[in-house]
């Protein structure tokens, strides 16, 4: 690699460019393949034999170069806890290229914590071990879940120690250093197109170049449109969202981001997970997770459960904020197209009302299949979470052990809470009623939905979870990893690929969490790291 590719990594505004070419930085000792994913590999073309390479791990560790690759560092900006923080990254994000698989689809393969970038500010350009195993194990949870996510090829130490301050204690430790190898088709956030109209005028066109881009190569579908008439025709033709306003592709494209996004965060809020820090610059434009920094599923059902420290006490990404966030943020894209001139305000505005809509309609559907039934019931879901906040109960074994509970008028009261022995351990004698009553109109409900229980109960443990990544079972996975073990993160991630699968032998992994597990530290994490 020429040596400057290496080299120029000197902290500074990049203005009028999308990226900057940079190579991997990262000091490497001895670097090991701790886990990898092998659905990954095959999305890839990649032959798994590939993963046994002596020199595998120099690869994805950046000390050796791709054959092929083109490093690069992106340039994006952000709103961070809702106010503008300028230029952000790629702070440690090397991306080593793009690879076209076999059905020509095109996969960006990013090496998080290869060393300084132009966009590493005041910090060191790397990742920890812990942080890295847990960016790992949760992108391939959710696509185990079906939630639309960044993926995760590979995670190799570095062999080097990397010193973080541990911000529960307030002490700094030197920590093993290691890199995930992320995969995604595009890595391009809102805080992409922001950063070009928020700092100087002339760069605002970069916005249109980099928006026919991301149309041209990952919205096919709305670049094949003729830019007017064809576009609304189809629309109209496929009963589609788009609506009258969207005679131009740009309008077209706003609308898609809103409506993806609207669906990921519905995902979010059925499976329990909170991202932790949805600032713009965390909000991928193809609709995917990205960025798992604090992230926590819910054990207890906690509203405000808010995985990450330095959000504390504002609660800004609390779990039941995610639906309104989702909406800041998409307001914040579609604001920056019309700044820069490519839909009007009226598009813009068109843009948000879809959220909103497409929000409501896929959680209404979620959280109908979540309770097995056949039509939303608002009054019905409202009164379980409000039961199931008040009773501190763990939300995924709740509605694991929902699909027990059988369409029989005849159920004695005294067995109504039978079912949920596992979950509602120590509830008051006083809220018994509310439990009580509660399930007599859901089993009510479920006969008049006229599903069989067996249907019913394979329907729903396809959509409710039996294994859940649980921040204490990464800390477990982690603190065996850290002592050079790397077999209960690989374990873990096994059992993660498939959550709603009955695994013999896996019980552990679905039991309620340990005491431990609601500690500072472990349910909840700063954002760097
Ligand atoms: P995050 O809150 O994780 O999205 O981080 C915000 C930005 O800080 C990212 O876009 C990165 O560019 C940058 N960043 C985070 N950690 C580091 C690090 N260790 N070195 C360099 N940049 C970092
Ligand atoms: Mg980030
Ligand atoms: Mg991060």
């Amino acid at each position: 690699l020429p040596g400057d590719l290496r080299t120029d990594s000197i902290p500074r505004q990049v203005l009028h460019a999308c990226y900057t070419r940079i190579a991997p930085s990262v000091e490497v000792d001895k670097p090991e393949l701790v886990v990898s994913s092998e659905s990954v590999a095959e999305l890839l073309g990649l032959d798994k034999k590939e993963f046994e390479r002596p020199d595998f791990p120099l690869i994805f560790s950046g000390a050796s170069p791709l054959v092929g690759g083109l490093p690069y560092a992106q340039c994006y900006g952000g709103h961070q806890f809702g106010s503008w923080a300028g230029q952000l990254g790629d702070g440690r994000a090397i991306t080593l290229g793009e690879l076209v698989n076999f059905n020509g689809e095109r996969w960006d393969l990013q090496l998080k914590g290869a060393g300084k970038t132009p966009y590493s500010r005041f910090a060191d350009g790397l990742a920890v071990l812990r942080s890295s195993i847990r960016e790992f194990l949760c992108s391939e949870a959710m696509n185990g879940l079906g939630i639309p996510t960044t993926r995760a090829l590979c995670l190799v130490t570095t062999g080097k120690t990397v010193v973080r301050d541990m911000f529960y204690n307030g002490n700094s430790k030197a920590e093993p250093g290691a890199i995930v190898c992320r995969v995604a088709q595009s890595f391009l956030r809102f805080g992409s197109y922001q950063i070009h109209v928020n700092r100087v005028k002339e760069d605002v066109g970069i916005v249109r170049n980099l928006a026919d881009y991301t149309i041209r190569h990952h919205f096919p579908h709305i670049d094949k449109m003729n830019k007017s008439d064809k576009l609304s025709s189809e629309a109209d033709q496929e009963g589609s969202s788009l609506g009258n306003l969207s005679s131009n592709k740009y309008a077209a494209w706003s609308v898609e981001v809103a409506e993806r996004t609207a669906s990921l965060v519905a995902r979010w809020q059925g499976v329990g997970f909170t991202h932790g820090v949805l600032n713009t610059d965390n909000m991928s434009v193809l609709g995917l997770t990205i960025d798992y920094g604090p992230f926590g599923f819910l054990d207890v059902f906690d509203p405000n459960y808010t995985p990450n420290t330095t959000d504390l006490p504002g609660r800004r990404y609390c779990f039941a904020n995610q639906p309104d966030i989702g909406l800041w943020n998409v307001a914040q894209f579609a604001t920056t197209l019309a700044a820069a001139d490519l839909i009007s305000k009226e598009e813009a505005d068109y843009s948000m009302e879809r959220y909103g809509v497409k929000f409501m309609d896929e959680y209404r559907s979620i959280m109908t299949q979540k309770l097995g039934l056949s039509k939303y019931n608002k009054e019905l879901i409202g009164k379980l979470l409000n039961n199931l906040a008040v009773d501190k109960v763990d939300y995924t074994n709740f509605f694991r052990l929902l699909s027990n509970v059988k369409a029989d008028p005849t159920i004695e009261e005294g067995s109504l809470l039978v079912p949920f022995k596992d979950v509602l351990l120590n509830i008051k004698d006083e809220r018994r009623e509310a439990w009580s009553s509660w399930i007599k109109v859901y089993i009510s409900e479920l006969i008049s939905s006229g599903i069989s229980d067996e249907a019913r109960k394979t329907a729903m443990n396809s959509v409710n979870p039996k294994y859940i990544l649980r921040n204490y079972l990464c800390q477990i996975a982690i603190d065996a990893a850290e002592q050079g073990d790397y077999g209960e993160v690989r374990q873990l991630f096994k059992v993660m690929e498939h959550p709603f699968d009955e695994q013999e032998g896996m019980e552990k992994y679905a039991r309620l969490p340990p005491e431990w597990a609601s500690r500072p530290g472990v349910c909840m994490l700063s954002c760097s790291s």
